[in-house]
């Protein structure tokens, strides 16, 4: 391992969900505050190659990094925390490494030895991680490994940190971000579950040099003492992380423990600033308090239902840049989740719509809910509701466009129905292979591609440029047949790949619609909380304009 790399992991305790992705962006965020260079790194233990192929209800949302790798969402909160784009070696799963180590089995690699997850899985995992430690000339590595202390599945990454901290004790640090629950019959805040999880840890050969303890209210002296006593710590590296508002108020959180200075010190590391440079930081989060004037925004799609609960974990990307455009103008957005099934069985009336400010239809994939999201679209192109549309929601405006405007009768793509007449959204010819021979994973049109846009119009006036880059995660795009007809129907066609073929993003002429704009990429991936996204910066000025 090379001297001046610095390693910190970051493994949950007693459950998931308790919000170990941030926890590691927000250490990202102070020590980045501090001078250093730093390196977020992402550990899924499951045996998918990578994200794209599981299910969102399941999963929550795929983020496409700029190469195109397909990953967990946490990517995207580590990207928004820091504030910079993060290579794909920063993303690793159980199916990357076992893959790896199998492929190179078969080409005789090992020469002749017998293959064994000590030494070989775990070397291949060590060379991952110092691998992403080395990218972008970053100084500290901050590595979140997937799941809770005690699953099956993570135990060899958490092998693999154990061996460096054994090589190197003074280049790694542990933190166990753990959880304390306050149950209501017994009304006080109880440690026995984060101390049965660090004894866990602690019989991987692990030794947490701190505890992040998560609860619902801060956590008291008297108990800080208690983990540190059971459990080797010192008090002052027990960190009380309770519930905040907002997600972004944590790395000021941690600073008021002092955090940064105490990973620094436990790293051999002395702080290249004074105090924590977190000036931007605060002027966003005080935006976040400012923001007063309520709009509603209805977002329309359909993958919210897992089983009594509604996960929006789906949207996660498009939930942040709304919000971070909208605090920009001091906007307070309400987001409504409709079910794009119930437009199309009338349990929601489609005129129910009047009632909101602006409407989104996110992306998505397959047929269902799909007659609603059309019926949606059709609804706010009529009545002037300021509307975006992202990838599927840009595909579906211009169907919409098409069977109604343009009288293409049954207009369609060949996504939800490949023998119609009118496929005005249609296959990229180089997925026709890929979908016959089942080559699913990772092939999509992936990753940033540019677009030229054109003068004079929404896109135009949002970028305030020419030339712009943005994350794309589709197999089907406009058909180039039917451009011009679509065109001369009075649908302009605003943003165009550089062979001009492709069409990148779709939108009405502002005499006809204040704002009805559809992008075939995925603007959210590249929202930031210090550097909100212009498409939505500029569809939510629109709707402040005509707000309630
Ligand atoms: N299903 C559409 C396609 O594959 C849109 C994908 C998306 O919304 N990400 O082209």
């Amino acid at each position: 391992m090379a001297k001046s790399k610095k390693f910190i992991f970051v493994i949950g305790g007693v459950m998931s969900g308790v919000g170990k992705g941030i926890t590691t962006a927000s250490i990202g965020t102070i020590l980045q505050a501090r001078g250093y260079k730093v390196n977020l790194m992402k550990v899924d233990p499951y045996l998918n190659v990578d994200a794209g192929t599981m299910n969102p209800t399941e999963h929550g949302e795929t983020f496409v990094l700029n190469s195109g790798l397909e990953t967990d969402q946490d990517m995207g909160n580590y990207e928004r925390f820091l504030n910079k784009d993060l290579p794909p070696e920063n993303y690793l799963t159980s199916g990357m490494v076992y893959k790896t180590v199998i492929d190179r089995e078969r080409n005789l690699e090992y020469d002749g030895a017998c293959v064994e997850a000590i030494p070989h899985v775990r070397d291949e995992i060590i060379s991952r991680f110092e691998k992403a430690a080395n990218q972008n000339g970053s100084e500290i590595s901050v590595i979140e490994i997937g799941g809770t202390v005690g699953d099956f599945q993570n135990a060899m990454f958490m092998e693999a940190a154990r061996v460096m901290h054994a090589r190197s004790p003074k280049d790694v640090v542990f933190i166990m971000v753990s959880y304390l629950p306050i149950p209501s019959k017994v009304g006080e805040m109880k440690t026995k579950p984060t101390q049965n999880a660090i004894r866990q840890l602690n019989s991987y050969g692990i030794q947490p040099h701190f505890v992040i303890g998560r609860s619902e209210e801060p956590i008291d002296k008297r108990r800080k003492e208690k983990i540190a006593m059971q459990c080797n710590i010192h008090p002052e590296n027990v960190i009380s992380a309770p519930d905040v508002d907002s997600i972004y108020d944590v790395p000021l959180n941690f600073e008021k423990d002092n955090l940064s200075e105490m990973l620094l010190k436990e790293l051999s590391l002395r702080p290249k600033t004074k105090k924590a440079n977190l000036t931007k930081w605060k002027s966003f989060v005080a935006k976040i308090k400012k923001a007063n004037k309520p709009v509603k925004i209805a977002v329309v799609g359909k993958y919210f239902d897992t089983g009594d609960f509604v996960l929006s974990d789906a949207y996660i990307s498009v939930i942040e840049a709304i919000k971070f455009s909208a605090y920009e103008l001091g906007l307070k957005p309400e987001l409504h989740w409709l079910n794009s099934k119930d437009f199309e069985t009338n349990k929601i009336k489609v005129s129910t719509l009047s009632g909101y400010d602006g409407v989104i239809v996110p992306g998505g994939f397959g047929k269902t809910g799909i007659e609603g999201k059309i019926k949606v679209i059709k609804y706010a192109r009529e009545n002037k509701i300021p509307y975006l549309g992202l990838c599927y929601g840009m595909q579906l405006m211009v169907i919409e466009y098409a069977r109604n405007v343009a009288k293409l009768k049954n207009a369609t793509s060949r996504e939800l129905d490949p023998k119609a007449e009118h496929l005005v959204i249609d296959i990229m010819p180089e997925q026709v292979e890929k979908i016959k021979n089942k080559d699913y994973g990772g092939t999509m049109r992936l990753g940033a591609y540019p677009a030229y846009l054109k003068k004079g119009t929404i896109a135009r006036r949002a970028y305030k440029k020419e030339l712009v880059n943005e994350r794309h995660r589709h197999r089907y795009e406009v058909n180039p047949e039917y451009v011009k007809t679509l065109e001369e129907a009075g649908l302009m066609f605003s943003g165009v790949f550089p062979d001009k073929k492709l069409m990148e993003i779709a939108e009405l002429p502002v005499k006809k619609h204040p704002f009805m704009l559809g992008v075939q990429f995925h603007p959210e991936l590249q929202a930031r909380p210090l550097s909100p996204h212009p498409i939505f910066t500029e569809f939510l000025k629109v709707v402040k304009k005509g707000a309630h």
